[in-house]
């Protein structure tokens, strides 16, 4: 009987891997280096190698094994074909394929974005609703859309990039992906920082912020909750670009609920606040209804969502 399911989640630094039962029961986490060298041709059998030595020492035969799903780093289409891969060397080739060779089970591979906002929606923030549209704020800011429990990967698999939606056509400085205006050039960690130094130059007044010499996005939030004024101008400000351009997705999918993960994340409760409040500020009326809630897998999110894809084999 088929009992087991596999998660993978391919980064640039470490490959974490993850056993799961047919329940999506987390039975056993571990890590591998990512061998980037040689193009990273090493990457998929240092996966293979790992994988067999784990199930041998728990007496598991592939034959109990349903299968694995796998993220990527980077674009994928449906049939698991990456589009490259620049984090990991990796040139135009069928992934799924490949590693379905090396270990002899069925493979699943989808990007690293969208296998996170699946694994949230299995068993994280996003448990128990089939509609999601995740949002990443890291040091960039990435996104998952799920519609009726599928990701929406789009034709080249950019389907969910929101990080780089265009919210300001005025913006002079380039986005790390060349463009103008972006998203994540406001929302994201760095956004922040850049939200507040901007601030502090154009406001006098008096915030703990000026004493502090590296400004990190946690500084702001923290002194937003003591109630700095100027912390809590940048907070309003970044959370004014966020909730308009959600208000603005909510009009193309309507979904259940917005699953706000990453680095800033961390910042809880106080920040789905603020982003509520300008989401409701400019969301269409039949889409104010629309949940936010905070990712609770975190780094496991893509193991979690690996489970997901390979329950679907
Ligand atoms: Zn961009």
């Amino acid at each position: 009987m088929k009992k087991y399911l596999l998660g993978i989640d391919i980064g640039g630094t470490t490959v974490k891997l993850g056993l799961f039962n047919n329940e999506g029961e987390l039975l056993y986490k571990w890590e591998i280096e990512t061998r980037k060298i040689e193009n990273g041709k090493y990457i998929l059998s240092d996966i293979t190698d790992s994988i067999n030595s784990i199930l041998e020492e728990r007496n598991i035969p592939k034959e109990e094994i349903v299968g694995a799903g796998v993220g990527v780093p980077g674009p994928v289409k449906d049939d698991g074909t990456v589009l490259g891969c620049v984090n990991l060397g990796w040139p135009v080739f069928n992934v799924s394929q490949a590693l379905e060779e090396l270990l002899n089970i069925p493979i699943k591979v989808a990007n690293d974005a969208n296998i996170a906002a699946l694994g949230e929606m299995y068993k994280g923030g996003g448990k128990g609703y089939e509609d999601m549209i995740m949002v990443t704020l890291g040091t960039g800011v990435g996104g998952g859309v799920i519609i009726k429990g599928q990701v929406i990967a789009g034709v080249t698999g950019a389907g969910g990039e929101i990080g780089h939606m265009n919210v300001n056509p005025h913006e002079k400085t380039s986005c790390n992906c060349g463009r103008k205006g972006c998203l994540e050039q406001y929302t994201s960690a760095t956004g922040i920082v850049r939200l507040a130094k901007e601030i502090l130059e154009k406001e006098s007044c008096d915030s703990k912020l000026r004493s502090i010499e590296n400004i990190t996005a946690k500084d702001v939030f923290d002194l937003a909750k003591e109630q700095d004024e100027l912390s809590k101008k940048v907070i309003e400000k970044f959370s004014s670009i966020l909730g308009r351009a959600l208000s603005n997705i909510a009009c193309i999918c309507n979904p259940d609920v917005f699953v706000i993960g990453g680095g800033v994340s961390k910042a809880g409760e106080m920040l789905l606040n603020s982003i509520k409040e300008s989401y409701l500020e400019n969301a269409l009326y039949a889409t104010t209804g629309t949940e936010f809630k905070l990712a609770t897998l975190g780094n496991d999110a893509g193991i979690f969502g690996g489970a997901k894809l390979a329950k679907e084999i």
